[in-house]
C-alpha cells in the first residue's frame, strides 16, 4: 500500500476482535477506515479462546480471594497459576501493583466498571452475530461453573455477588448437573449455571464474519506488517513492510503486541501476559456437551467448538514470547476426559498471551500525550466478550460523543 496524497479518517492496527470491531464501529459511523493485520482477521489471541462470552466475569484474578489461593500457587505446582521465576523477580514491581489491586475496596469499582462494559458488549455481539450472518455459531445455553467438592458456600457466594450486580445464575446439585448435561460423568457436587452467558463455536469464525461485515460496508482490510506510526502535522502515518498509510486518527487494538508500537513514542505501558495454551480432541458424538463447563477446582474450561472439544488451560506468568510448556494442559487433560468422554487430539496445542494491566482493566481511550491516537487493549480473560463495545467505545470517542457504557475507569492516563 502506498501512502500517496490519500487520507482515511481512521487506521485501526490488529483485526483481532477489538480492532475489528473498532473498524466496524468507526464505518458504522461512516468514516472511512482501515484495518491493518499482518495475519486474517481472528488469527491469534481472538481465535484461541474458550469461546465463553461471559456476563459474569466481573471479577478479575486479582480480587480478595487471591491472598487465600496464594500459597497454594507459590509451590509453582498448580494447574490454575505457573509462574517463571526469572520474569517474576524481572517484574516483581508488576506484581506487586497486581496484588495491591487485590483487595475489596479495589475490586468493588473495577466489578462495576467491567459490569457496565461488559453488558454493553454482549448487547452488541448479539446484535452483530446476527449481522454478520453467524448466529448459527452462538448458542444461548449458559456457562456451568462446577466445583468437584462440596463447594456449596462458594457457589452461594458467587451468586449472591452476581445478583448484586443484576446477573442471572442458578444453582445446581448433583442431579441438576446431571440434568443440564446428561452426557457427562457424576463427578461434581456443585454447579453455578451462568444463564445469560453465551458462547460460541468457533471465535475465529466469528472475528472473521464480523471483519466480512466491516468489509461489505465499505471498509478495507490491509495485510500488512505495521512497522512503526509517526505524527506529522494533521495525520499519522502508519509505516508499514510494504508501504504507508496516513490516517487522522490511529487505533492501537494489537492485543498483547500493543505496548511493543507505543514505546518509541514515548509510553511505557505496563502490560503482562497471562498466558494460556488450549487443545481440541474428536468428540464423541454419543457423549455431547451443551454449553462449556468451568471446572473450578481442576483449573480448566472445556467447550464444545466445531472442530472438536477445546480443553483451555489456566494462566501461565512469564514473557510473552517464552518457549512454550505444556505442564498445564497435561495436567488437566486427563482430568477433563474424566468428565466427559473424547477422542484423539485433532491439532497440536495451541498457546496465546492474554494482555493484562497491573488493575486488569483494558485500556479504552484517548493516549495522553498525543492527539488523535486511540488505545484499545489489556481485556485479559475477558476480551473477545468485551471487544464489540470497547469497539463502539473509541468510535463513539473519535466522533466526540458518549461511549455505550461509562469508560472513566478504563482511561489510558491511569498508568501512561
Ligand atoms: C486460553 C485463553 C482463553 C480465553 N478465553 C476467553 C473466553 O472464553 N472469553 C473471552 O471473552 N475472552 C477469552 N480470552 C481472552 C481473549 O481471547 C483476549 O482478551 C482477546 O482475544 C484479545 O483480543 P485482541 O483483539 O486485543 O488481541 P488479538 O486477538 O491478539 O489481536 C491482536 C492482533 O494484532 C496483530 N498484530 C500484532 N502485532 C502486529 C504487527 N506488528 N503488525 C501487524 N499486525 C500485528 C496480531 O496478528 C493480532 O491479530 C482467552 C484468552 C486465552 C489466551
Amino acid at each position: 500500500m502506498s501512502s500517496g496524497d490519500k487520507q482515511v479518517d481512521v487506521v485501526v492496527l490488529g483485526a483481532g476482535v477489538v480492532g475489528v470491531s473498532a473498524a466496524y464501529a468507526a464505518r458504522q459511523r461512516g468514516m472511512s477506515v482501515v484495518l491493518v493485520d499482518r495475519r486474517e482477521p481472528g488469527s491469534e489471541t481472538s481465535y484461541g479462546n474458550a469461546g465463553v462470552l461471559s456476563s459474569g466475569s466481573i471479577l478479575p484474578l486479582n480480587q480478595p480471594s487471591l491472598w487465600g489461593a496464594l500459597p497454594k500457587y507459590l509451590t509453582n505446582r498448580h494447574a490454575a497459576l505457573r509462574w517463571n521465576p526469572a520474569w517474576s523477580i524481572r517484574n516483581a514491581g508488576w506484581l506487586v501493583r497486581f496484588l495491591a489491586n487485590a483487595t475489596a475496596a479495589h475490586t468493588r469499582p473495577r466489578a462495576t466498571a467491567l459490569r457496565g462494559l461488559i453488558g454493553a458488549s454482549l448487547k452488541l455481539h448479539r446484535q452483530w452475530i446476527v449481522a454478520a450472518n453467524a448466529a448459527h455459531r452462538l448458542r444461548e445455553t449458559g456457562w456451568l461453573k462446577a466445583w468437584r467438592s462440596d463447594a456449596a458456600a462458594a457457589a452461594m457466594a458467587e451468586q449472591a455477588l452476581l445478583t448484586e450486580y443484576g446477573i442471572g445464575s442458578e444453582l445446581l446439585d448433583r442431579q441438576g448437573i446431571s440434568a443440564l448435561e446428561p452426557n457427562i460423568l457424576p463427578v461434581y457436587k456443585v454447579g453455578l449455571l451462568h444463564t445469560e452467558t453465551a458462547s460460541i463455536d468457533s471465535p475465529g469464525a466469528v472475528v472473521k464474519a464480523y471483519a466480512r461485515m466491516f468489509a461489505a460496508s465499505g471498509g478495507q482490510i490491509h495485510q500488512s506488517d505495521i512497522k512503526s506510526i509517526v505524527q506529522e502535522h494533521d495525520h499519522w502515518r502508519v509505516v508499514l513492510s510494504d508501504g504507508a498509510i496516513l490516517a487522522r486518527h490511529v487505533v492501537v487494538a494489537l492485543g498483547p503486541w500493543s505496548a511493543d508500537l507505543l514505546q518509541p513514542l514515548g509510553y511505557r505501558v505496563p502490560l503482562a501476559f497471562e498466558r494460556g495454551y488450549h487443545q481440541e480432541f474428536k468428540p464423541n458424538a454419543e457423549r455431547s456437551l451443551q454449553r462449556p463447563i468451568h471446572d473450578a477446582e481442576g483449573a480448566f474450561i472445556m467447550t464444545p467448538m466445531e472442530k472438536g472439544i477445546r480443553v483451555t488451560s489456566g494462566v501461565e506468568l512469564t514473557s510473552r514470547d517464552a518457549p512454550s510448556s505444556f505442564a498445564q494442559l497435561d495436567r488437566v487433560v486427563p482430568l477433563a476426559r474424566g468428565v466427559v468422554e473424547f477422542g484423539a487430539a485433532v491439532a497440536e496445542p495451541w498457546r496465546g498471551a492474554r494482555p493484562t494491566l497491573p488493575d486488569s482493566l483494558p485500556m479504552i481511550g484517548p493516549a495522553p500525550r498525543h492527539s488523535r491516537l486511540w488505545l484499545a487493549f489489556g481485556h485479559q480473560h475477558i476480551g473477545f466478550t468485551t471487544g464489540p463495545a470497547t469497539g463502539a467505545a473509541i468510535a463513539a470517542m473519535i466522533s466526540g460523543e458518549q461511549p455505550p457504557f461509562d469508560a472513566a475507569p478504563f482511561s489510558p492516563s491511569r498508568y501512561l
